[in-house]
């Protein structure tokens, strides 16, 4: 990959990476907040709700964070856009869409393909 084009990732990379960073200290506060005792049964049952979804979000948004600084990693060691499978290039088009993917098209439909059939199985 030239050398604008991994720097056109690192940029994008780094923006969602503070974004994430940013969401996460609010999520926090969100916790915090839930965790206040209400005497309302019923406003208990709405920051239960919220606080379940709030954590699910932050363990997807934590997971995601994990993903994009190993993708940053790669910018570093120029291994980035790589197919961590069959070692092609992955299609520059499908790195713009989802930037911290590590399998070209043809492998991730190979392995969709494979966990369908694992899925089917039982
Ligand atoms: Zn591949």
């Amino acid at each position: 990959m030239k050398k604008k084009e991994l720097d056109f990732f690192r940029v994008t990379l780094k923006k969602q990476l503070e974004h994430l960073a940013r969401k996460s200290e609010g999520s926090i506060g969100v916790l915090l907040d839930a965790t206040v005792a209400s005497a309302d049964p019923l406003d208990r049952a709405a920051l239960e709700s919220e606080r379940e979804l709030t954590v699910h979000m932050m363990e997807r948004d934590k997971k995601l964070m994990v993903k994009i600084k190993k993708a940053l990693q790669k910018i570093d060691d120029r291994t980035y856009g790589v197919c961590e499978e069959c070692d092609e290039d992955i299609d520059i088009a499908r790195l713009k869409l989802r930037p911290v993917t590590e399998l070209c098209i043809k492998c991730k439909k190979q392995q969709e393909r494979v966990e369908k059939l694992t899925c089917d199985q039982d």
